[in-house]
This record gives C-alpha cells, sequence and structure tokens, in this order.
C-alpha cells in the first residue's frame, strides 16, 4: 500500500495543473493515467515530419494562459494574423477583421459595418457574466440588428466554443471567450504535444509521481470519507484527497454509489461537444492567402496553423478543418464537407499532400455551461470528503482548456482552504445555475 495526499485521476491539461498546484502547496502528489502517455486530448502526433493535434487546437488569452504564466509554463509559438475570409453561398469574401478589412468587405452595408464596429467595440469592455442566464442565440437576436453581424456573431462564436446551435450555450461564457480571442490566440510550436511535455516536466520538478497505462477501476469510501483508489493491476493508493480529471461519466463509474452523489446530476447534464476534424499537412499552399476562412452559411473552419507555428520540421504546412456539429453524425458527408472546402481554399491539395489525419467524431469538451444545467459542476463531490472533479466539463463559465485549468485550480484550493478544519464538516455548497 503506497500513500499520498493527493492521487489524481487523468493525466490531461486538468490533472496536470492540479498536480501541479497541489505539489506546490507541498502535498505529496501522485498522477495515475490509464495511456501510455500524458496530455488526454492535448496530444500531439508526428506523421511524416508533421505535428498534428487532435484537430485544430488554439491557446486564447484566457485562464489555461494565465495559468501557464503564473506556474511558469513556457508556452512556445505564436500569434496568428487575423485576415481572413467567410465562405457564404459558396464563395470566399474578405472577413472584416480589422479597420481596413471593415472597409472593403463586400459582405455587409455601411450600416452593418458600423454595427459590427460598435459591439467589438462594446464586447471588449463587457462584463460578459450578465449574460449568463440567457441563450446565445437569444443575446444575438435580441441585440444585434443587422442580419449579417448575426451571421458574422454566430461564425465567431462557433469557432470560439466549438458549439454548432446558439440555442444551447449561455451567452456569457461565449462573449467571454471572444473577449479572448479578440486579444489574439495563439497556435503552439510543435503542437499541445510541446505543452504537455512542459507541464509534466514542471509538476516533476515539483515532485510529482506519475504512473502512466495504469487504469483506476474504482475509489474506496468509508464513512463518507476518501480511502484509497484502486488500480486494475490490483495496486492500492491510499489517498486522503482524490481528484477525478477524467470525464463525468467515469468519474461516476468509479465511485461507489455514485448515484446518490452530485457526481450523477453533473453526468446527466452534461452535454458533450463534438466535431469532426480534418487535418493535413500541404508541401505547398496553392493559394497562399486562404489561410483562415470561417463558414459564415456552413458550420466548418478552416486555419493554416503553419503560418504561425513550427508544425513541421520540412516545411510543409499543417492546415486544420473542423465541421461543427449538433447530434447528428455523418462522418462520410464531414469528410466531403471538409475537403470541399479545402478544394476552394488550396485547389490542388491532393497533390500536394504529405499527410492527413481525419477524426469524424471527437468530445472537444464534456460539458459546457448550457441552458439546461441545473448545478455548476465541483469543485467538491459534497457527499464524500475528499473527493473532488476537474476537466473542461466542470466549468464554472470558462470553456474548453480554460474550463480545465480553472477547475483543476479550485480543486486544490478548495482542498487547501479545508486544512486544520475538522475532517467530516459538511462544506460544500455548489453554485446552482
Ligand atoms: C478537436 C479539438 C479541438 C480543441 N480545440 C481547443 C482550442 O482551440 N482551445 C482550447 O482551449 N481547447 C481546445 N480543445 C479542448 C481541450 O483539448 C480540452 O479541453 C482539454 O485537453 C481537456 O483536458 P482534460 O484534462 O479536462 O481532459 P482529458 O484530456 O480528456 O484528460 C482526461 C484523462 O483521464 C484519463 N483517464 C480516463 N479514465 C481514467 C482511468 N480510469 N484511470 C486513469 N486515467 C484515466 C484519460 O486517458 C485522459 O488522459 C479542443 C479539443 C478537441 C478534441
Amino acid at each position: 500500500m503506497q500513500k499520498y495526499d493527493v492521487v489524481v485521476v487523468g493525466g490531461g491539461i486538468a490533472g496536470l495543473t492540479a498536480a501541479i498546484y497541489a505539489a506546490k502547496a507541498g502535498k505529496q502528489t501522485i498522477v495515475i493515467e490509464k495511456q501510455d502517455r500524458l496530455g488526454g486530448r492535448a496530444i500531439s502526433n508526428k506523421k511524416h515530419g508533421a505535428y498534428f493535434n487532435l484537430g485544430g487546437h488554439a491557446l486564447y488569452k484566457g485562464d489555461a494562459y494565465a495559468t501557464f504564466m503564473e506556474l511558469g509554463v513556457n508556452v512556445q509559438g505564436n500569434q496568428p494574423s487575423t485576415n481572413g475570409y467567410g465562405l457564404w453561398k459558396g464563395k470566399l469574401i474578405t472577413l472584416p477583421a480589422n479597420m481596413k478589412t471593415l472597409l472593403t468587405t463586400t459582405l455587409l452595408s455601411w450600416k452593418g459595418k458600423t454595427e459590427l464596429a460598435s459591439w467589438l467595440m462594446k464586447l471588449a469592455k463587457m462584463d460578459t457574466r450578465e449574460y449568463d442566464r440567457m441563450s446565445l442565440r437569444e443575446w444575438i437576436e435580441g441585440n444585434l440588428h443587422d442580419p449579417m453581424v448575426r451571421n458574422i456573431f454566430y461564425a465567431l462564436s462557433r469557432t470560439a466554443s466549438y458549439v454548432a446551435g446558439p440555442d444551447l450555450p449561455a451567452a456569457g461564457p461565449v462573449l467571454g471567450q471572444l473577449q479572448n480571442a479578440l486579444q489574439g490566440v495563439i497556435y503552439l510550436d510543435r503542437g499541445w504535444g510541446q505543452l504537455v511535455e512542459t507541464l509534466r516536466q514542471t509538476a516533476s520538478d515539483h515532485g510529482v509521481r506519475f504512473v502512466t497505462h495504469c487504469k483506476v477501476v474504482s475509489i474506496g469510501v468509508q464513512s463518507g470519507n476518501v480511502q484509497h483508489v484502486l488500480c486494475e493491476d490490483g495496486t492500492k493508493i491510499d489517498a486522503r484527497n482524490v481528484i477525478l480529471a477524467t470525464s463525468p461519466s467515469i468519474a461516476c463509474q468509479l465511485v461507489p454509489f455514485a448515484e446518490r452523489t452530485a457526481l450523477h446530476t453533473w453526468k446527466e447534464q452534461a452535454v458533450e461537444i463534438t466535431a469532426a476534424c480534418l487535418d493535413v499537412a500541404l508541401r505547398r499552399l496553392s493559394k497562399p492567402k486562404h489561410q483562415l476562412i470561417y463558414g459564415i452559411d456552413q458550420t466548418v473552419f478552416l486555419s493554416n496553423q503553419s503560418r504561425a507555428a513550427y508544425l513541421s520540421d520540412d516545411g510543409a504546412q499543417v492546415v486544420s478543418l473542423i465541421k461543427y456539429r449538433g447530434k447528428e453524425n455523418d462522418p462520410d458527408r464531414d469528410l466531403r464537407e471538409l475537403e470541399g472546402l479545402l478544394d476552394l481554399a488550396q485547389p490542388g491539395w491532393r497533390n500536394e499532400l504529405a499527410a492527413k489525419q481525419y477524426l469524424p467524431d471527437i468530445t472537444v469538451s464534456h460539458d459546457f455551461m448550457h441552458m439546461n444545467r441545473r448545478e455548476q459542476p465541483g469543485p467538491a463531490v459534497p457527499e464524500i470528503q475528499g473527493l473532488y472533479v476537474a476537466g473542461d466539463w466542470a466549468a464554472h463559465g470558462e470553456l474548453l482548456a480554460d474550463a480545465a485549468t480553472a477547475s483543476a485550480k479550485r480543486a486544490v484550493q478548495h482542498m487547501l482552504s479545508l486544512e486544520g478544519k475538522e475532517r467530516n464538516a459538511r462544506y460544500e455548497h455548489r453554485g446552482i445555475v
């Protein structure tokens, strides 16, 4: 039997962040990851000299970025230019991204241009939390008048949130993510796998232990207190605190009688965001200007990430395409749509293809702040002392990787705040939406 102050189950961005904060606070910490390597959905794979993330990833200037800066995690990469196009009625039309393109674009009337410019300025200063209780559609339809300005906001919001439809997402978090996007995103050199490696190194420097290729099968609980973590190979690890940095459904499977805890509500209310992602490495771009495309009447997006990041060893250009989806799922149709966009943006791309990755149905986030949510998940599981959750689904208004880091910090902060207090005290007050 090994003994730790904190056992983190899951070695994705959330688990790694939680482990670093716990270790920095002097806690003996171990991360257990079921895969052969750390990183979860933030891994990168190298194919024929090109680095592919699991679908196009951009680091926003939100919680994750601030967290990495605070932890001294070196984020290597660059901010891409925002000059791009809108895909409208099968044509690529200059997107209004700055003063010059706002003046020259044919997407908008003069009235529309004035309205868009004024809203982008207002957005930068807005307290977006005021709009947490209305849907994105309600906010857009209630505030924006010009139909094309609305369409552009829908397109930008899709890219910021990965949610295809505007009825489910709460407006506040999406507008917050748009605010972050206005400050410029970062594409990471060698993909997010490099970030994972830097997080691992930082954690290791603080004394965190790692076990990979080890699946946790249950959490031992006695008299309402966490006791241990049991792994598939029979290893038992004694634990004062456990942070479940897995999906909500796996968290439920691991905890005995989870249906009697808040975990059950969090799992039941969760709405997954999924996408189809096509990544290609092209030896040459036939249309070098077509680097960034937002679908306006199609729920698609294209970005040449190589314009800002080192993503191949031989100069190939890594272009990421995403199809944002609702419930319907047709991998072949999605692939045809994405390839069609590539035909339009980079004619003849098949002749320049060095490597390709198609992920027809990948989970972008296990949940987010949506209109059917009853509770904000975590940080503590109120019925079991010493049990916490972290992950992109445990969002309290953040999105994607920002939610992963923010929830990880909340879990550790909550744990530390209880120190010195009676261990059986009932303490958690879940945020009701
Ligand atoms: C296509 C795509 C595009 C994205 N784009 C962006 C973007 O542009 N910007 C952004 O901020 N975010 C983006 N994201 C989201 C971001 O990748 C995730 O939010 C983040 O990686 C989630 O981290 P996590 O730690 O919460 O979960 P995960 O990465 O899923 O980590 C969970 C870990 O737990 C492990 N695990 C599960 N069960 C067990 C068990 N029983 N025992 C041990 N280990 C277990 C898993 O193997 C996994 O490693 C994107 C994601 C995808 C898929």
